[in-house]
């Protein structure tokens, strides 16, 4: 028995029905880990014993016949940007490196009593700022198809668990790309939804209007089953939605319904901004829609080029707003023997933040500095409401936008270190859909020269998480690619 071998849903299903134990699956996981993570470095901490215990509850449970969560005995990875009552909240940061949350998001929360089993909290870019998750300031994640190679980022821990089968599914965040992109570079399937879709409490903030917590799996109908568990209101969170507003749907019992007279948009322009390889997996896939009946339109969103300007105005201004918080004073690394109280707050974030870390509280706060602030952060909110405007224009002609997820397949480890603007342009596909607050999911759609995976991005109208899985199930069953893994992993 083993995590590998199964999707989530196969092998909760097993689970339920007593024919596999979760004790089994959390063991083969940790079996998985002993072997790979050396290489992978996907996990910051894990909870070995906490996590055979609760499987073993689970099995418990079962066998008695009691009922039990969605979830039930299923080995789930968090990105350690969430905070959970028990062992470390780093959010890949040497400042959080001893930080022990006094509670639980309420994701986190919710994936216990859908009695998940969580075996550990992935790496990621600290504060999850970076596309590479070589931002972490605690170790290095490596894309389990070329160790040589980014898995992406920032929950670049979360989707190379996944890949490398080291969990069943995992829990990312998404401020500008951050489940997207890297699961579009480990080949799994990555859902950011809706700006209010699931609740952002207990989520370390980076960018307060665009974070969003989503699901990596590695199929389609695992993420949905996912986002069943995390959507939903919480009073904790102001800016998760009103359910008699935009009610949380059945999104697994609906997954494999094809919509019907689907049109799908494209933007040619833009998408040829992608590599080759990329271009032709699109294209392709685009053909596979057809031949499910469903029609390309062209369309047309202008602004969307200038998304990376806003984006990293916007970012970057919450950021250092945010990131406010880490004075050594509340929480946190604390510089030791400082002159005076100044240095309390100067060495202590001297000392601990890492260099992007530094470089983007420096932009966010020069961005909303007095005579600045009109220039550049208003002019970037004015942006941002004029690619609203595209989407909302481009949703009244199609049911759903496709492009790339990113412009390229995973890079080589250091490569774009050097050039932030490089690493910043990067993320030209995804950051849109954070700027406009709307769902997006990347399924695998091909492979380059180099056997490296490529992702498809599909991305609808706010709150139509639903129809949005459903279009990547279309393709996901038409087509093979969710069935590739990385060498390591044993077949
Ligand atoms: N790469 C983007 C950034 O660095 C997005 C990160 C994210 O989604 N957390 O800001």
């Amino acid at each position: 028995m083993s995590a590998g071998k199964q999707t989530a849903i196969e092998l909760r299903d097993q689970i339920g029905a007593g024919r596999a134990s979760s004790l089994d699956a959390t063991k083969a996981v940790f079996e998985c880990i002993d072997r790979l993570e050396p290489t992978v470095g996907a996990y910051i901490s894990l909870f070995r014993d906490e996590a055979l215990a609760r499987a073993e509850d689970v099995d418990r449970r079962i066998a008695a016949g009691e009922p039990v969560g969605a979830l039930a005995g299923l080995p789930v990875a968090v990105k350690d940007v969430l905070c959970t009552r028990s062992g470390a909240t780093t959010c890949g940061s040497r400042l959080l490196e001893h930080f022990h949350a006094p509670y639980d998001a309420t994701v986190i929360r919710k994936l216990h009593d859908a009695d998940a089993v969580i075996v550990g909290k992935t790496n990621m870019d600290e504060f999850a700022m970076g596309s590479s998750t070589e931002n972490s300031g605690l170790k290095q994640t490596v894309n389990p198809w070329d160790p040589q190679r980014v898995p992406g980022g920032s929950s670049g821990g979360s989707a190379a668990a996944v890949a490398a089968r080291l969990c069943s599914v995992a829990i990312g965040s998404d401020t500008g790309g951050s489940v997207r992109q890297p699961a579009s570079f480990c080949g799994v399937v990555g859902l950011k939804p809706t700006y209010g879709r699931v609740s952002r409490y207990g989520l370390v903030a980076y960018g307060s209007t665009l974070d969003q917590v989503g699901p990596l799996g590695r199929t389609v109908s695992d993420v949905a089953l996912m986002l069943n568990v995390i959507a939903g209101h919480d009073p904790a969170d102001s800016t998760s939605i009103d359910e008699t507003v935009a009610p949380v749907e059945d999104y697994l019992t609906q997954v494999n319904e094809p919509v019907e007279g689907l049109k799908i948009g494209v933007v040619p322009a833009f998408n040829a901004g992608a590599e080759a390889p990329i271009q032709s997996a699109v294209a392709a896939a685009l053909d596979v829609y057809r031949s499910a009946g469903a029609e390309i339109v062209e369309i047309e969103m202008p602004h969307l080029d200038y998304a990376i300007a806003a984006y990293y105005v916007i970012a970057t201004a919450e950021a250092s707003s945010n990131l406010a918080r880490y004075d050594g004073v509340h929480y946190g690394h604390r510089t030791e023997n400082p002159a005076d109280y100044v240095e309390v707050y100067s060495k202590s974030r001297e000392e601990a933040f890492g260099k992007e870390v530094k470089r983007r509280i420096m932009l966010g706060t020069y961005a909303l500095s007095s005579g600045y602030y009109d220039a550049y952060y208003l002019k970037a909110l004015k942006v941002r409401n004029l690619i609203r405007g595209d989407f909302t224009q481009a949703f009244e002609k199609c049911d759903a936008i496709a492009m790339p997820v990113a412009p390229t397949t995973a890079f080589k480890i250091g490569e774009k270190m050097d050039d932030p603007l490089k690493m910043y342009l990067s993320d030209i596909y995804t950051i849109s859909a954070n700027l406009a607050g709307l769902p997006g999911i990347s399924v695998p759609c091909g492979q380059d020269g180099n056997g490296l995976p490529i992702g498809l991005q599909i991305l609808t109208p706010a709150f139509t998480e639903g129809k949005l899985l459903r279009i990547g199930r279309m393709f996901e069953g038409a087509t093979e690619w969710h069935t590739k893994k990385p060498a390591m992993v044993e077949s």
